[in-house]
């Protein structure tokens, strides 16, 4: 099989490359084993939260942030590629209304009651910004047990950490209309499209509003027509509601999954999902080919440009052998990040381990380092979680990462063949 480009994993790196290099007039293949992080993450585009303390202008910060993290992935777009990158995803994403700006963070309530920082979030979270404070309803379904109202009111109570002001949250329990094989998340969204479902249970939260200025609901508000449940639901209750995203698999992440898939089909992008790299080969400075196995076929993929954006520990583009060594297993390229001989986890758990920054270290274009120092081919490019330097748990920087660095992989090939054009 002959492309342009051979993209390599399809959550937020894969797909943002993707959709950008046909966008740019490239054929792109994107393969993927499976689905990425997007379905268990919140759907909103955390870009930068702490550093170490909250940020409340990720784009202010960044200056220091780098400074004081050199190695970190941001480093390659920069603030001007971020802004770029996050500009076109608010395109991108417009049928779900993603808004936000970089320069001020959203602080948003987590399915624990805690408040988190995030930058870009979609139009069914718009209302769930508390930093302003005031007063909400936390409705959840009698039954439901990935979401509980009353442990999420207490704590928005008290929520600290958090630049927000007072915050009064009661919590209420809706009774389900349907039977009670619906109350897992799938069928709650597919339920909730019914116009009678969503009834029965504005009727009931209507007389529990009183003077709450919001009403938060799990996140289960709809898959294909979420916009249009969420809409009907403010209509009716005659207050802004908001999404709460919980445990996966997380409905707000396969929104915006997608919404993805279909922009890069849309913009003449193929995708084919069940597909793994498996090996490469190079001849010189190039990656010639990808060896890719489908079902039971294998097949050749031959590219002017390879991206590999097949994420860290989680999916597998980062391996952790039984006896401690760490494997890039398409590439053979090196992981940076622990020194050799170095504990890859400190003592206490929830500290920070020195495992958790290792992955690939790339030049200034974002083309991997291979065991010589310099880039491992001249056409492939890495992004996303596969690459060395962020901790997205504790930065808060998960999809801006990977979104920041599919945009600067996509956009230093298309400047490349720019050049070479000229
Ligand atoms: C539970 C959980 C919750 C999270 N919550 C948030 C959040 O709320 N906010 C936030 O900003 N971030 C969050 N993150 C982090 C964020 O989701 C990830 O950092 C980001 O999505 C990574 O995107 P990626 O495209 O780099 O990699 P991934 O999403 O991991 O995608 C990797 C892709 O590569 C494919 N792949 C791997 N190996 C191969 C191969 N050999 N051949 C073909 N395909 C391959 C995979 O199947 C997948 O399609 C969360 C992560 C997890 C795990």
């Amino acid at each position: 099989m002959i492309t342009d480009a051979l993209v390599i994993g399809a959550g937020t790196a894969g797909l943002t490359a993707g959709i950008r290099l046909a966008q740019g007039g490239l054929r792109v293949t994107v393969v993927a084993t499976g689905e990425g992080c997007l379905p268990l993450a919140s759907g909103t585009i955390d870009v930068l939260g702490y550093a170490p303390d909250p940020v409340q202008s990720p784009l202010d910060a960044l200056p220091g942030f780098l400074d004081a993290n050199p190695e970190h992935p941001y480093r390659l777009a920069g603030g001007a590629g971020l802004e770029q990158s996050v500009a076109w995803l608010l395109q991108v994403a417009a049928p779900l209304g993603y808004e936000g700006e970089l320069t001020r963070n959203r602080w948003l309530p987590t399915v624990l009651g805690g408040l988190r920082p995030t930058a870009l979030l979609p139009r069914g979270m718009a209302a769930a910004d508390l930093s302003g404070g005031g007063e909400v309803l936390i409705a959840g379904i009698r039954g439901f047990r990935d979401f509980h109202p009353a442990l999420v009111a207490e704590n928005l109570c008290q929520a600290a950490g958090a630049p927000a002001r007072a915050i009064l949250a009661r919590a209420t329990e809706l009774d389900w209309p349907g039977s009670s094989g619906d109350l897992v998340p799938f069928r709650l969204a597919r339920r909730l499209e019914d116009v009678e479902i969503r009834r029965s249970l504005a009727a009931q939260l209507r007389t529990k509003i009183g003077s709450a200025a919001a009403v938060g609901m799990p996140a289960v508000l709809g898959r294909e027509r979420a916009a249009d449940v969420h809409a009907d639901l403010e209509r009716q209750l005659g207050v802004p509601v908001f999404e709460i995203p919980g445990l996966p698999p997380s409905l707000p992440g396969l929104r915006l999954l997608d919404c993805l898939r279909r922009a890069l089909r849309g913009a003449g992008g193929r995708l084919l999902l069940g597909s793994s790299a498996i090996s490469a080969a190079r001849e010189h400075d190039a990656v010639t080919s990808v060896t890719v196995t489908q079902a039971r076929r294998t097949v050749e993929v031959s590219a002017g440009f390879y991206v590999l954006a097949a994420g860290g520990f989680v999916t597998g583009g980062i391996v952790r052998e039984p006896d401690g060594q760490l494997r890039e297993p398409v590439f053979g390229l090196p992981v940076h990040g622990l020194a050799p001989g170095q504990e890859p986890f400190g003592d206490e758990y929830l500290a920070e381990h020195p495992l958790d920054r290792v992955g690939l270290s790339t030049d200034a274009e974002g083309r991997p380092l291979g065991a010589t120092g310099g880039p491992h081919a001249v056409n492939l490019y890495a992004a996303g979680a596969v690459l060395a330097g962020a901790l997205p748990w504790r930065e808060k920087s998960g999809e801006g990462v990977s979104l920041a660095t599919g945009w600067h992989a996509a956009e230093a090939i298309l400047s490349g063949r720019r050049e070479d054009a000229a």
